[in-house]
């Protein structure tokens, strides 16, 4: 029999795909059916029950999706959750298993080639797999001999910093927090994350600017402000019960300007599942003024909406901007608008995407309003001036004085449940020398103090075979990162992957020489330890710190919590050096949050407060108006107009999620409010487009990419006609992440550029 070849990328499946036409209102009883559909595929009746009363509510655990905030007062007891929180739970909480003869019936190869939904579908892991070197099957192995396999592995590098340290948002705080002292005791600060692929460009802008990589509103400023900018983000999938707060704002009064290339139904308007009245009528509009920016126009659109309101400020001064607020909290006023003053609006505008009257409206919206809310996501941080994106819209609320008070400031919206949380843990290849020296003081050791590999970093030293040991906190590493086939060459080039994980993903097949599979708890399981049942914490994007405690049966008797993984593991690793105690963090995680707090700034009396119901708030000076750079004052920027000079059969593409996906876990194969049902291998074009290239809906075409001299290419996609503006494209990862340039990144953020690829399609044969 001929001898399969491993499937680096997903496998071409385009038969069934059916089109139709996109959703005009988000959610509603089309969300209640979907929602259900999921969930009972997965879950009996009576665990479904279970899971849905216990998400998100004060005592219950919290969500494996994004990191949207829970109200702070009352939650909602028919239900806290949205449509693609239940397929997070379903997908995670399902009955199936994997057992020892799954893997003895199909081989890595074998598997490499269904897609990954059929992969992810597979089930539970129930027991740790070990794949030897030169075997195509995992083959079921003891925790004892995984973790001394492990042990011996990493212990017999010439440096601790041929191991890399991956981790995904879904670790909680104590396990994060353990796990980055393991790797600094063990000697690296290669502790890349999923945080350096999506909000690394906030982090970066916000703390250069207002003196914290975090947002500044918190839930209740959405209830009380007068507008609401909505920037390259769509809640509607990414951050679903976001539109519950919107509506209550447009009918607390506010306003909402949409800023995207493409109408997401989400922000057209919003029936709120469990509101009677909603699903009667035809739901709430939401957006006010969408402004369909092209792909990478968003500093020219924000640098014309500045120059508009200087012109108005010129023509009555002080009704524009909140001069006290500049003068007192501000530096950097004077060349900012040096900068506005040789700015020709009418350029702007073309450069946007824009015609000018729509950038007008948006600036007298704006000019009225003195309390402003800026939300964004990756349609701003995934691009080679990521981290200009965010400096230009900060710029606007500075002038406004639209932060440091209710109702007004920053808000990039996470998109994993705990991505800020392992951030604030340490989970950073650049930490700083102040958190290194708690490290010293209290556990004994002297931590690196060299920075470590961040993702794209790392990917290239796996590449050039400068690390040798790649280990993964969850994740799905091979299909969340760029440039898929060089990706999976630098994984294939190490002596040894691990990956801990709850289901099976295309990163458990593409692999090390040898390979190791950790099965861990789910947040939606009971956690019994030693001293007793367990609870972790979490951090979501308003910097809530609050509980979370699995209620479920464990999928299976031997399955280890992320904590007891990285305490066993310490242990092998470090033998006889007993310096710290990591069994007795295993036993008790109280102790772990005594360690954080005498560790990390905030934390105090950190066991007490994660049981006050909803949990607590961390401190963040940019919401109190207090700015913790260097000057002490929040910092405008100048920041250039990109230029993008496509030739005219270029396109530049940006990769996106379908309702029906979460980061790479594959839900379903259905895009409903786009209207693509049953396929993913879609590009989405504008008619005029598909017309001066003779495509028609349904041709298949190739794609490739041109970037520094490499050709990428990825075969047969199916052209989908769009509202989305010329020469701008859309794909969905990971499919065509294996166009997006290893070498194409944000500059200070390293964030890869999966928004901003610019490719030429071809017939496909
Ligand atoms: S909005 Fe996010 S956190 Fe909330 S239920 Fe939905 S997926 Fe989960």
């Amino acid at each position: 029999m001929k001898k399969l070849k491993l499937c680096i990328t997903p496998p071409i499946e385009t038969e069934n795909i059916k089109l139709s036409s996109p959703k005009t209102t988000a959610a509603g009883l089309p969300a209640v059916q979907s929602s259900a559909l999921h969930i009972l595929k997965e879950l009996n009746l009576k665990t479904c029950a279970s899971v849905l009363f216990s998400v998100n509510q004060m005592d219950g655990f919290d969500c494996p999706g994004c990191a949207w905030p829970d109200p702070d007062d009352e939650r909602s007891k028919l239900g806290e959750y949205c449509e693609n929180g239940v397929k997070a739970i379903a997908e995670e909480a399902t009955k199936k298993r994997i057992t020892a003869d799954f893997f003895k019936k199909y081989s890595v190869q074998e598997m490499s080639h269904w897609s990954d939904y059929k992969i992810g579908k597979s089930g539970r892991l129930t027991a740790p797999m070990w794949k030897r070197e030169g075997s195509n099957h995992y083959e079921e192995i003891s925790w004892e001999k995984a973790f001394d396999l492990i042990a011996e592995e990493l212990n017999q590098l010439d440096n601790p910093n041929e191991a890399i340290f991956y981790t995904s948002g879904r670790t909680s705080n104590e396990a994060a927090f353990l796990y980055q002292l393991f790797v600094r005791k063990f000697g690296t600060n290669n502790l890349p994350d999923c945080s350096n692929m999506c909000h690394e460009s906030s982090g970066v802008a916000l703390s250069e600017t207002v003196g914290i990589g975090k947002g500044s509103v918190k839930l209740e400023d959405f209830y009380v402000s007068d507008l609401i900018i909505v920037i390259g983000q769509n809640p509607g999938t990414n951050h679903p019960r976001m539109l519950s707060a919107l509506q209550k704002a447009k009918r607390a009064g506010a306003k909402i300007i949409t800023v995207n290339p493409l109408p997401e139904t989400g922000l057209i308007s919003f029936k709120h599942p469990q509101s009677v009245g909603d699903l009667l009528s035809g739901g709430t509009s939401l957006t006010d003024l969408f402004l369909q920016v092209k792909i990478n126009g968003d500093i020219a659109l924000f640098k014309a909406i500045l120059k508009l309101l200087l012109d108005k400020e010129k023509a009555n001064p002080n009704s524009v901007f909140d001069h006290d607020f500049i003068k007192e909290k501000t530096i950097g006023y004077d060349d900012l608008i040096a900068d506005l003053e040789k700015a020709n609006v009418d350029e702007l505008a073309f450069a946007s995407g824009l015609a000018l009257a729509e950038i007008q409206q948006a600036a007298e919206l704006i000019a009225s309003s003195k309390k402003i809310i800026t939300c964004w996501a990756m349609g701003l941080t995934q691009h080679k001036n990521g981290v200009q994106n965010i400096k230009e819209v900060v710029n606007l609320l500075l002038l406004k004085g639209s932060i440091g008070k209710p109702g007004a400031g920053t808000c990039p919206v996470r998109g994993h449940s705990n991505v800020q949380g392992d951030r604030t843990m340490g989970i950073w290849e650049k930490p700083k020398p102040a958190f290194l020296d708690k490290l010293q003081e209290n556990f004994s050791f002297e931590p690196p103090r060299e920075h470590g590999y961040n993702t794209v970093e790392a990917i290239e030293a796996m590449y050039y075979q400068k690390a040798k040991v790649f280990f993964a906190m969850g994740g799905n590493f091979l299909s969340a990162t760029p440039d898929t086939e060089f990706t999976a060459l630098a994984l294939q080039r190490c002596s040894m992957t691990i990956q801990v994980s709850t289901k099976l993903n295309r990163s458990h097949l593409v692999t090390g020489k040898s390979a190791l599979i950790l099965p861990c708890l789910g947040r939606t399981e009971r956690d019994m330890q030693g001293s007793g049942a367990q609870f972790v914490s979490v951090e979501n994007s308003m910097g809530v710190v609050h509980s979370s405690k699995g209620k479920l049966k464990p999928a299976s008797k031997i399955l280890m919590s992320e904590i007891a993984i990285v305490c066993c593991l310490a242990k092998a690793v470090f033998g006889k050096d007993t310096s710290i105690d990591w069994l007795d963090y295993m036993e008790n995680y109280d102790h772990i949050r005594n360690a954080i707090e005498n560790t990390i700034p905030g934390f105090e009396n950190y066991n007490e407060r994660v049981r006050n119901p909803g949990g607590f708030y961390l401190p963040n000076g940019a919401r109190d108006g207090d700015f913790k750079t260097a000057s002490k004052k929040a910092h405008f920027s100048v920041n250039p107009v990109p230029k993008h000079d496509l030739a005219e059969d270029e396109f530049m593409m940006m990769t996106i999620r379908s309702h029906d996906q979460f980061n790479t876990t594959i839900y379903g194969l259905d895009d409903r409010y786009r209207g693509i049902l049953n396929g993913r291998r879609v590009i989405l074009m504008n008619k005029n487009d598909m017309e001066n290239s003779n495509l028609k809906s349904g041709d298949f075409v190739n794609l490739e990419s041109h970037f520094n001299g490499v050709l990428r290419k990825a075969p047969h996609f199916m052209v989908v006609p769009f509202d989305i503006p010329e020469q701008c494209v859309a794909t969905y990862f990971p499919e065509a992440n294996v166009l997006v340039p290893i070498d194409s990144f944000a500059d200070k953020s390293h964030t890869p550029a999966s928004k901003l690829v610019v490719i030429k399609i071809t017939w496909a044969e």
